[in-house]
């Protein structure tokens, strides 16, 4: 129902489109600290060993504790690492821990405890905006399972690779609202089903599927953002 159009490279080009991961650990103005990739041992208040995994020392002052660099964002969300998460159960996770760390709770604690806070929350709040979308979560499994999307990598499956700028080219053709509004849930169900596939491959841990696949997503997710801006635009004009 959409006519191709003449912008054939235009998949590639969209598909290269940075999508923001942020470092995994260099979330914080304090990178450096982040960097020693050693985890802290014992409480920097009280001295007492301290859980790796937590954010507080036991300690009766609730001591907040500095950054430990070993931990990835679905540890620090407490979560198991699977690409199919359970939003809700996420989300509750993270108000909690923003509300547990929120730098406005130690504004009268030491310099020390303030700067760990502030940390915390910064890696707290990227790790959550990294795990929430399908299409950074599936980049940053690849990442930790050293399979790493680089910026520029295109989709290897050429009858993929013909479609999508079809696609692309029919969104450019479109002219109406009415058009733009049937072909988003088009691409909304590319989306899904592309998603349903990378889960399944990351389920069978086969990455190099998985990467196909969050190749592919990325391309369907830069053509809904193009249309959902297009029809924007259009809800704009009229
Ligand atoms: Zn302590």
């Amino acid at each position: 129902m959409f006519r191709a159009g003449c912008h054939r490279m235009f998949a590639a080009v969209a598909a290269r489109q940075p999508v923001c991961l942020g470092p995994v650990f260099h979330t914080s103005r304090s990178a450096a600290r982040h960097c020693s990739n050693t985890s802290p041992q014992s409480c920097w208040s009280c001295d007492d060993t301290i859980d790796a995994e937590g954010f507080f020392c036991g300690c009766e002052k609730n001591v907040v504790l500095p950054v430990n660099p070993k931990r990835d964002y679905f540890s620090i969300l407490g979560c198991t690492r699977s690409f199919t998460l359970d939003s809700a159960e996420l989300q509750k996770s993270f108000r909690r821990l923003q509300t547990q760390l929120h730098p406005d709770k130690f504004s009268n604690q030491p310099q020390q405890a303030q700067t760990y806070s502030a940390d915390q929350s910064s890696l707290v709040n990227n790790a959550f905006q990294t795990l929430s979308s399908p299409l950074s979560r599936g980049l940053y499994m690849l990442q930790l399972g050293n399979m790493a999307v680089e910026d520029g990598t295109t989709s290897t499956d050429q009858t993929f690779l013909m479609h999508v700028m079809d696609l692309n080219d029919s969104l450019d053709a479109i002219e109406s609202e009415q058009d733009l509004t049937e072909f988003l849930p088009e691409v909304q169900e590319l989306i899904e089903s592309c998603t349903g596939k990378a889960a399944a491959a990351f389920e069978q841990e086969n990455l190099e599927v998985a990467r196909e696949q969050i190749c592919q997503l990325k391309y369907f997710v830069n053509l809904e953002r193009r249309a959902k801006d297009k029809l924007l635009a259009a809800d704009i004009a009229s």
